[in-house]
């Protein structure tokens, strides 16, 4: 019971929904259904669609997301929040944990993060990337970590990676994508981990 007699959070939501202050009442569902969950479920997710069905709204996307977890359809309203909003690293984030928990796809997780690094200039979101990139496309990793390095001169971690991608690059070896040991292009086999690498290839090929 609050200070004024204290309405149900149900029936602060139809107000504020009637009232058109979208704003306040996404606050509230989250407050109320995501947070201390004194608001069904369902009721939150009705008004959510209500308010979508007359305007886009990034945000009423990403609650309706964290609502639906770990409920696959939740997906495509995590992809509408960080399509609408890349920079964002609440939606960037909930939509690559979809992807790497909800899905095991490291790869599309990873992909998420990389367009937000692009947008929002991240620099340790970058360094995960890069070094991401590292075991899977050696050129790529030292492209990103170039431009960590030109933003910030003294990054270590940015520096490594350029002098592994360099490296790979003139000697023509390819990290291993298990430990990232440089090996031959035409390797099948990592000597220093003992990943199968025609079997991770064809795996991960799109
Ligand atoms: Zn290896």
């Amino acid at each position: 019971m609050g200070l004024f007699g204290g309405k149900k959070p149900e029936q602060e939501a139809e107000d504020l929904y009637l009232s058109g202050d979208y704003d306040a009442l996404f606050d509230l569902i989250f407050r109320k259904a995501i947070q201390s969950r004194k608001m069904k479920k369902d009721v939150a997710v009705s008004y959510l669609k209500k308010v979508l069905a007359n305007r886009e709204s990034a945000r009423a996307y990403y609650i309706l997301s964290l609502l639906t977890i770990p409920d696959k359809s939740g997906l495509e309203y995590a992809k509408k929040a960080f399509e609408m909003e890349p920079a964002s690293e609440d939606y960037a984030l909930n939509l690559a944990m979809y992807y790497s928990e909800g899905m095991r796809d490291v790869d599309s997780s990873m992909k998420v993060y990389e367009e937000y690094w692009k947008s929002s200039g991240d620099t340790k979101i970058g360094i995960m990337v890069a070094e991401w990139y590292v075991k899977r496309d050696v050129k790529r990793a030292g492209e990103i970590a170039a431009e960590i390095l030109k933003k910030e001169p003294k990054n270590r971690k940015a520096a490594k990676i350029v002098k592994t991608s360099e490296k790979a690059i003139s000697s023509g070896e390819v990290p291993c994508p298990n430990c990232g040991t440089l090996l031959s292009r035409d390797a099948t086999v990592c000597y220093s981990c003992g990943l199968d690498i025609q079997r991770w290839k064809e795996k991960h090929a799109k």
